[in-house]
């Protein structure tokens, strides 16, 4: 982290609420479902799928976990009405997985009950790499009632090669690849960027002739170009992967694989919980830190 962002980081908690509802609107729909299909739309018509995600992490409250079905519930019906070529993506901790993992597994059940009725997949983001285990333990439990459901691994923990190694057992596979968002320990994770993108393209490798159907999410074209070279190194048709990036990250490099007609989904954060999410990954992300200083400037200057 540099000095600037260490400064930057530090400050964060001092940073108005209207400054980072600024920052966040170009990463986060919107407060509502209304705001949400908006955007999920507009990116239909662009070409782009999408996976909807309600804002919520890290919940301890029942009440909360149970709201958050019903949203998703939602969410469902949604996508359904309005004809969406969308899916979801749900975070386990929002469902009480420190809470209480029985009532998160009902909590998942029943959402899992309900896209499956609808035929509506449903990704299972992975967090920190203190309930890595507990989450992929959560697909193997659930996959083979509801086998529209795939996993997510972080290309940045020393574990993922040889998860990777393991959830290929499990055939056939959906699965997302990430460099992972976490600020995690050497001991855990690798720290090095290189070295995270020589971790991404090795798995991503891995994965691919295996014949796992990935979900190649990055911004980095690094990244971007292993997947392209993988892919064409092994013929593979454009329905056999697909590239995901987040809402409002580079679009100019979502419209020339759109446009090259590589399947492209956006990931579309929305919810009341924007405020609390947006603070808690200002806060794990320096990076992102460093695009806080720059809004912050430019409010000055206007
Ligand atoms: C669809 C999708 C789903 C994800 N799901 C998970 C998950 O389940 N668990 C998890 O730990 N992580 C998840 N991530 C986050 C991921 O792990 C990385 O932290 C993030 O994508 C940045 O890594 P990168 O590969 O884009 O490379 P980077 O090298 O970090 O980024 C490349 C370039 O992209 C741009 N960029 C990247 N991120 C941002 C940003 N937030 N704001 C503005 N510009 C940016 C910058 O220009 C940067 O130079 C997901 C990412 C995507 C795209």
């Amino acid at each position: 982290m540099s000095a600037l962002d260490r400064l930057v980081t530090l400050s964060i908690p001092m940073v108005p609420k209207p400054i980072v509802r600024r920052i966040s609107a170009r990463y986060i729909a919107g407060e509502t479902l209304d705001d949400a299909i908006r955007v999920v739309s507009d990116l239909n018509r662009a070409g782009a799928m999408a996976t909807l995600d309600v804002l919520g992490e890290d919940v301890f409250e029942r009440k909360q976990c149970t709201e958050t079905v019903d949203d998703y519930l939602r969410v469902l019906d949604a996508i359904v009405a309005k004809k969406l070529d969308c899916n979801i993506s749900i975070k386990a901790t929002a469902f009480g997985l420190k809470l209480d993992l029985g009532f998160c597994h009902e909590n998942i059940e029943r959402l899992l009950r309900a896209a499956h009725e609808r035929g509506i997949f449903v990704r299972i983001d992975m967090e920190d790499s203190s309930v890595t285990t507990v989450t992929f333990d959560l697909f193997r439990k659930f996959r083979e009632r509801f086998p529209k459901i795939g996993p997510v691994m972080q290309a940045y923990l020393r574990r993922s090669l040889t998860d990777a190694h393991e959830l290929l057992k499990l055939a056939p596979l959906n699965i997302r690849l990430c460099k992972g968002i976490y600020k995690e320990k050497p001991d855990v994770a690798f720290q090095d960027r290189e070295v995270v993108r020589k971790s991404y393209a090795n798995i991503l490798e891995v994965l691919m002739r295996a014949g796992a159907y990935v979900g190649i999410a990055t911004h980095d074209e690094s990244c971007v170009y292993e997947g392209l070279r993988i892919a064409d190194a092994l013929a593979l048709p454009r329905e056999a992967y697909e590239f995901q990036m987040l809402l409002g990250v580079l679009p100019n490099l979502r419209k020339t694989l759109i446009d090259g007609g590589h399947r492209l989904r956006v990931y579309v954060p929305f919810g009341r919980h924007w405020y609390a999410y947006s603070r808690r990954r200002l806060n794990e992300n320096p990076a992102i830190a460093g695009y806080v200083f720059k809004a912050l400037l430019s409010a000055n200057v206007q």
